[in-house]
């Protein structure tokens, strides 16, 4: 396992070592804590975000900012269209809304937060 040591910040000198939680600086003397800053805050809860990338949740209103046609109809859901209430789910389409056409799971990426 190779760990990059980082210079002493005390004189700037690479002759350091680690030592448990610290490292030490062989020419000064200086310890200091191993920062683990490498903490990655990965949310695995999935954000759904609108065309402006803006977060979207359960409840919001959105405008649908291009014309979608519905698979397997003759509906289109013209641009400008608002949507009430939509219900966020998981997977390739995120958004669950009910429409006067009826009700249709869309994509995040042509709406927009109202
Ligand atoms: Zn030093």
């Amino acid at each position: 396992m190779t760990t990059t040591i980082p210079p002493c910040p005390q004189c700037g000198i690479l002759n350091t070592y680690p030592d448990g939680d610290f490292f030490i600086c062989a020419d000064c003397g200086h310890e200091w804590l191993t920062q683990q800053s490498s903490q990655t805050n990965d949310d695995s809860e999935s954000i759904i975000k609108d065309a402006n990338g803006n977060i979207l949740s359960d409840g919001d209103s959105v405008v649908i900012i291009k014309d979608l046609k519905v698979k397997g109809s003759s509906i289109t859901l013209k641009v400008g269209t608002k949507i009430k209430s939509i219900r966020l789910v998981g997977g390739d389409h995120e958004v669950d809304c009910k429409t006067d056409a009826g009700q249709f799971m869309l994509k995040a990426c042509f709406l927009r937060k109202a």
